[in-house]
C-alpha cells in the first residue's frame, strides 16, 4: 500500500493512495446501471484510448461515442401521440413527451454534449462547470448555467470519465434541486469506486456506462483509462 503524502499546506497530494477500492465483479450487477455491449462500441473504444490518437480524431470519436451513449440513455423516453399528414395520408405518429435537458459538466463533458444534440437536436443544454481540487478530490462548482425554471421529462448529467465519483454526486445534487422527473449520468469509462459511490448516494437515477476499468490509481486517474478526457479533446497538454 503506498504512503499518502503531503504538501507544504499537509494536504494530501496522493489523494486515492491507501483508499480501498471496490473490484470490477462488485460493481457489475449494480441496480440502474448500464453497460454497452455493442461491439461498434468496443471498436471505437480501443482507438479512443490508445494514447496515439491525436485530439481532433479523439474529439471526434467522443462524439461517435457520445452518440450510441445517447440512442441507448434514451431508449425508454416517453413518447405521445402526434397526428400529421405524409404526402399520402393523414397517420398519427409519435413524438417525445416533454423536453430533454443535458448538462454536460466542464469542460470534458463538452464533445458528450455534441453527441447528444446531433442525436436529439432541439435538447437544452445546461452548462455546469465543476473543477476537482487535484489535492483532495472534491468538486467546486465554478459555473452554472441551468435555468431556475424547467418543464422537462429528463435530464442527463454527462462527464467522459465517472472516476471518485464527487463531480457526479455534485451534479446530481444540483439538479435534483430543479424537480425534474427523471434524472440519469451518462459517462464514457467508469472506475468501480465512483460508479459504486454514485449508484449508493442516487440510487434513484439512472447511470450509462460505455467501459467499466480497473480502478483508480494514487491521483484519482482512470486506469487503464485514456488519461486526461479534457486535454485530449481540446489539445492541452
Ligand atoms: N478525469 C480524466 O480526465 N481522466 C481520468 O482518468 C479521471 C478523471
Amino acid at each position: 500500500m503506498t504512503e499518502t503524502s503531503t504538501q507544504s499546506g499537509g494536504r494530501p497530494s496522493l489523494p486515492m493512495a491507501g483508499i480501498p477500492q471496490p473490484t470490477r465483479a462488485e460493481v457489475l450487477n449494480l441496480p440502474r446501471v448500464h453497460f454497452s455491449s455493442h461491439p461498434v462500441m468496443a471498436h471505437k473504444m480501443t482507438a479512443l484510448r490508445d494514447k496515439n490518437t491525436q485530439p481532433p480524431e479523439f474529439y471526434r470519436l467522443v462524439k461517435e461515442i457520445g452518440a450510441l451513449l445517447a440512442y441507448e440513455a434514451t431508449q425508454s423516453l416517453a413518447l405521445e401521440p402526434a397526428p400529421i399528414e405524409t404526402p399520402m395520408a393523414p397517420m398519427v405518429g409519435q413524438r417525445l413527451a416533454g423536453g430533454i435537458g443535458v448538462t454536460p459538466i466542464l469542460r470534458a463533458g463538452l464533445g458528450l454534449a455534441e453527441a447528444f444534440r446531433e442525436v436529439i437536436p432541439d435538447i437544452q443544454v445546461w452548462h455546469l462547470g465543476l473543477r476537482r481540487d487535484e489535492h483532495t478530490l472534491q468538486a467546486m462548482e465554478y459555473y452554472n448555467q441551468l435555468p431556475h425554471k424547467v418543464d422537462l421529462q429528463v435530464a442527463y448529467a454527462i462527464d467522459p470519465m465517472l472516476a471518485t465519483g464527487g463531480s457526479a454526486i455534485d451534479a446530481i445534487n444540483i439538479l435534483k434541486l430543479r424537480n425534474i422527473p427523471r434524472l440519469s449520468y451518462v459517462c464514457i469509462i467508469a472506475a468501480p469506486y465512483g460508479l459504486l459511490k454514485l449508484s449508493q448516494t442516487h440510487p434513484d437515477i439512472d447511470i450509462y456506462v460505455a467501459a467499466l476499468d480497473e480502478s483508480l490509481n494514487d491521483v484519482g486517474y482512470i486506469v487503464p483509462g485514456l488519461g486526461d478526457a479534457g486535454d485530449r479533446q481540446f489539445g492541452t497538454f
